[in-house]
């Protein structure tokens, strides 16, 4: 229930899930919830408990003109210190968590809130092909359908069969595969709210050779990605139309690796990968994608794209240190 000693916009979130009846936390710290470890708070935290809950909730904030955005499982996210206004929602309700493996049909349907690894390891474990080359990428199962996560063993989408999603004015419905699309990590719903997905997959006999295929994937991750340390996996996209390089190649010819803001640097294992050593900021980070976006522009011309998200507070509810570093 509100305390009423809240912002305006606060008392209007927190009215209407009172009168939704969905629970939440206010002030509740976001950045410890990322990869990063560090970063801003929620107003409010909503924790809805079902697809058609969840629904009612996005149109209804949608009407009263309350922003609204989903948390995953925190790995491609910077969230600047300071506090987000409206409402920040967390799948972790039992129902969004859910995995549910049919091996006789070759299928494994996945809540938006799960988390993709134990989705993995549940279907090899199956018996069943189809998830493992995505082994080693943190994420829940809605993080890694809206950006098409992959990497060089392949890519989440192709095993899609079908997504229920919510639409920005809060219409519930499934999408099957011709109406989805994926590309280079991107999809067409970016702009929707991920509830569940069913995926295709194919069963195999020798099943040892499956479980070999998934430590290899890791493995290679563990070699080529500084995976222990504190990142979002890779901060830009590869700029596949302007360039043959990967943003990585591009960043590390522009001698950027080990630049170093406050406590973020600039991987020296993988030039695309910024990651945050003990006392920095989120802030530190944004520092540092905008830096390197503005010296490979230089160097060669190219605009990369952030592919991690960041989510700023309103300049009036930032913190005092993060104001500093960003204007
Ligand atoms: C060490 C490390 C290695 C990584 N390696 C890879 C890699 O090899 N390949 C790769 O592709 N990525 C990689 N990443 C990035 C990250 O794992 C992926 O981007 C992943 O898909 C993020 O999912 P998440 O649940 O953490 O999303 P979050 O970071 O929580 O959110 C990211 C965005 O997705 C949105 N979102 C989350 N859930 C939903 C939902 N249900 N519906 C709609 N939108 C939603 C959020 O609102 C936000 O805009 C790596 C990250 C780290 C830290």
């Amino acid at each position: 229930m509100s305390m009423g000693t809240e912002a305006p916009e606060t008392e209007r979130t927190l009215a209407l899930l009172d009168e939704l009846g969905v629970g939440y936390g206010c002030d509740v710290p976001i950045g410890p919830r990322t990869w990063y470890g560090v970063g801003g708070s929620a107003a409010v935290m909503a924790h809805p408990t079902g697809a058609e809950q969840l629904a009612t909730l996005i149109e209804r904030c949608a009407e009263a003109g309350i922003d609204s955005r989903v948390l995953g499982k925190g790995a491609n996210l910077l969230v600047i210190e300071g506090t987000l206004g409206g409402v920040t929602i967390a799948l972790d309700d039992p129902g969004f968590r859910v995995i549910d493996i049919d091996v006789n049909a070759e299928r494994a349907i996945a809540g938006a809130g799960a988390d993709l690894e134990r989705l993995i390891t549940s279907t090899v474990r199956a018996g069943l092909a189809g998830l493992e080359g995505l082994a080693g990428i943190p994420a829940t199962v809605g993080g890694a359908l809206r950006m098409n996560a992959g990497g060089a063993f392949g890519e989440i989408g192709p095993a899609v069969e079908s997504v229920d999603v919510i639409e920005p004015d809060g219409r519930l419905h499934t999408l099957g595969r011709a109406a989805l699309e994926f590309s280079y990590r991107r999809s067409n719903l970016c702009q929707r709210l991920i509830c569940s997905a069913t995926f295709a997959l194919k069963r195999v006999e020798d099943q040892a050779a499956l479980r070999e295929k998934l430590k290899q994937v890791m493995a290679y991750k563990k070699g080529s990605q500084p995976m222990a340390a504190s990142s979002a996996g890779c901060a830009f996209k590869n700029p596949k139309t302007q360039s043959e390089h990967g943003a990585g190649k591009l960043i590390d010819d522009a001698g950027l690796k080990g630049l170093r803001i406050g406590g973020a640097e600039v991987s020296t294992v993988h030039a695309n990968f910024i990651v945050l050593h003990e006392g920095g900021t989120a802030a530190d980070v944004l520092a540092v994608m905008n830096e390197v976006q503005r010296r490979v522009k230089d160097q060669t011309g190219i605009t990369l794209q952030r592919e991690v998200v960041v989510w700023e507070p309103d300049i009036s509810q930032r913190t005092q240190s993060t104001q500093r570093t960003t204007e």
